[in-house]
């Protein structure tokens, strides 16, 4: 039996076609070349059997005309005899000629017996004998015995044996005409067995494994994008039917750009896969999908998951999922914490077509993503109102609308000993023309999505240093402190830009602060670190922002050069009320201490507050228990006022 064996390289396919091609142009020049042979045979053959029957007239006829110049002795019948004795011997030597060719008419004719030749020489020899002779009748006797008798009788046999032949012969080509079409149509269905029909199944799987491809992530062997909405649009037509709600729901990891920076992208990618696996593995979901770089997505047929579209029910199976998914990861004796945000929305309580199903969950993504690590947020028309004011922003900002109104304010850090104005801080100011004052962290991380940070954080500094700078020249204040961005940090140019401009306000670097934050992050990335050397060597001196809530971790922070630790508000405002807080405070002093640095207590608003962080040893404050942040001006005179109240 043949097998059908696939082969996957196309090339192979052409061979195919090329011997299929070969074989039937063989055959068609084969059964070409058989059939005109046949052709040309029975055109000679039917040209002999022609002289043949011409000959045997010919033959009577001589007879005839022998008769009649015995009868009469007529010199024009003698004429007319020896013109027809010329004929018939030509046309003998034409069957002569024939009778070359074996099996003809001919060689039938002249081969029965080999005195065949000599007995018609001899009858031509009779025949012209009649009209020299005196007596013609006795030859005329000889001549009609031959004549009629012996060339007759040989010529019909001839041609009755020639035609016993012809006939065996045309039994023959039937047969032959039968084998080649049943050789024809074997060769055919074989060629459709072992060439066409392979081929015909090799390009069917091609095909099929091409769009099979384009529907699926490569990393991860999920539905893609693509393929996932695919799956999303055939669940919304068969629901129809149904009458049953979708939920899409949306996981996305946090930081994953950090894992890829922190372990390299082979473990990214063993991430993803892993994460990958745990989302395909999830029970009762009708696709899962790898929709973006770190961005998961699975479509869930309520019913299955006993929600009947109350959210309640769905929410817990969606935390169960969450936390299969942002398990730990084990990876090459290394364990990686991955933490991840949910963005939900449901069909068709949310939206009623694929477009609106797709931007809900990613609106609700987003919004949880805001919310903080590990969120979980359900589309509702909030989101859908958060959404409008993130494109409002963006879009000022992209039109450098900003620019006009963006304004900077000033905090003052004091020394609650004296109440001496010790350094302001920089805050970013922006009224937004129809949105109202909008705060600086929301429009400097939309700016920073639409790669305006720097740009904008560039603004802010140079009207900082340009409205206190007379002040800072001056020493009315000892300092001022600015706020970077760790997305500013890692840019490679960042510290020498920030000098240059610095310098161009002719402010002494020594008399610069630079508030950092997130230093899990920056510690690991040798780009912020170099960053922070430089401008450490120049005089610059580094604030740590927002300690007690980010990601610091001691070893980390010994790493970097910190002059500065400023306890976040979120800890001070409870110091005076819990004790777990308030010990949080004294270690955080303890630890400052440790690295070098002088301690802020941030967000004092009281009197209970202030003694409470002058008690664990904290000597700088920044709160509204003092000033809020103000613009410049009044800033100026506030200073002022202590310079002169001073001297
Ligand atoms: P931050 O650096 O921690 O700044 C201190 C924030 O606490 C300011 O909020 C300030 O107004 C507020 N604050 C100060 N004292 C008190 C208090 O007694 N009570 C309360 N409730 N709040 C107090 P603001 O101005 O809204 O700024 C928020 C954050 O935006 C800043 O936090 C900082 O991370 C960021 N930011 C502001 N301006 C800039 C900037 O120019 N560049 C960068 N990269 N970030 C900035
Ligand atoms: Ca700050
Ligand atoms: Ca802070």
């Amino acid at each position: 039996m043949f097998s059908l064996r696939l082969n996957k390289d196309p090339g192979n396919l052409w061979k195919r076609y090329g011997i299929a091609l070969v074989i039937i142009l063989a055959f068609l020049l084969s059964s070409h070349m058989i059939e005109s042979n046949a052709l040309a045979k029975a055109e000679r053959d039917a040209q002999v059997i022609d002289t043949s029957g011409k000959q045997r007239m010919l033959s009577l006829q001589i007879i005839l005309r022998a008769q009649d110049y015995v009868s009469y002795s007529h010199p024009a019948v003698a004429e007319k005899l020896y013109d027809t004795i010329d004929e018939f011997e030509q046309s003998h030597f034409k069957l002569m000629e024939d009778a070359a060719q074996e099996a003809s008419l001919g060689h039938l004719y002249l081969s029965r017996t080999p005195s065949t030749h000599e007995m018609v020489q001899n009858y031509i020899a009779i025949a012209r004998e009649i009209p020299t002779n005196d007596y013609p009748h006795a030859v005329f006797a000889e001549l009609r015995e031959k004549g009629s008798g012996e060339v007759l009788e040989r010529l019909d046999e001839a041609a009755m044996a020639f035609e016993r032949r012809v006939q065996r012969q045309a039994q023959w080509a039937q047969q032959l005409q039968h084998l080649t079409l049943l050789i024809a149509a074997a060769v055919i269905l074989l060629e459709a067995w072992l060439i066409f029909f392979p081929a015909h199944l090799l390009v069917d799987k091609t095909l099929k494994d091409l769009r099979s491809n384009a529907e699926t992530d490569a990393l991860t062997r999920l539905r893609n994008r693509a393929g996932f909405d695919l799956d999303i649009e055939a669940a919304m037509q068969a629901r129809e039917e149904e009458d049953s709600a979708l939920t899409l729901i949306l996981f996305d990891l946090d930081d994953f750009k950090g894992i890829n920076d922190r372990h390299g992208h082979m473990t990214g990618d063993a991430v993803l896969r892993r994460i990958g696996h745990r989302v395909a593995r999830l029970k009762n979901i009708l696709s899962a999908g790898r929709v973006g770089g770190d961005e998961f997505a699975i479509l869930v047929d309520n019913k299955q998951w006993n929600a009947d579209a109350h959210l309640a029910d769905i929410a817990a199976d969606i935390t169960t999922a969450r936390d299969i998914i942002y398990r730990p990861i084990n990876y090459q004796g290394r364990v990686i914490q991955v933490s991840g945000s949910v963005g939900v929305s449901r069909y068709p309580v949310d939206a009623e077509n694929l477009a609106d199903l797709r931007r809900n969950a990613s609106a609700s993504l987003l919004d949880a993503k805001r919310s903080g690590r590990g969120s979980l947020s359900v589309y509702n028309n909030r989101i859908d109102e958060a959404v409008l004011r993130r494109r409002t922003i963006q879009s000022s900002l992209l039109s450098r609308e900003y620019q006009n109104t963006l304004a900077v304010h000033f905090q003052p850090i004091v020394q609650p000993e004296g109440q001496v104005i010790k350094s302001v801080e920089v805050l970013a100011r922006w009224h937004h023309e129809t949105l109202g004052p909008v705060n600086p962290m929301e429009f400097l991380s939309i700016g920073r999505e639409c790669g305006l940070g720097q740009e904008i954080e560039y603004q802010i500094r140079s009207m900082a240093l340009d409205q206190m700078g007379p002040a800072l020249r001056q020493g009315w204040i000892e300092s001022v402190s600015l706020n970077v961005s760790p997305v500013d940090l890692a840019a490679s140019d960042f510290a020498d830009a920030l000098l240059k401009q610095i310098a161009e306000y002719n402010i002494p670097f020594s008399q610069v602060w630079v508030e950092i934050t997130e230093t899990e992050r920056l510690s690991s990335m040798a780009i912020a670190h170099q960053n922070l050397q430089t401008l450490c060597l120049a005089g610059v001196r580094i604030a740590l922002d927002d300690y007690g809530v980010g990601y610091s971790n001691i070893h980390r922070l010994a790493k970097l050069p910190i002059h500065r630790v400023k306890v976040d508000k979120s800890i001070v405002e409870h110091v005076g009320d819990n004790k777990k807080y308030a010990g949080v405070f004294r270690s955080s002093v303890q630890l400052a201490r440790a690295l070098g640095a002088e301690v802020v207590a941030e967000g004092v608003e009281t009197q209970e507050q202030l003694t409470e962080i002058q008690r664990f040893g904290c000597k700088y404050v920044q709160g509204y228990f003092y000033y809020k942040p103000m613009p410049a001006a009044e800033c100026l005179e506030i200073i002022r006022g202590q310079v002169s109240s001073v001297a």
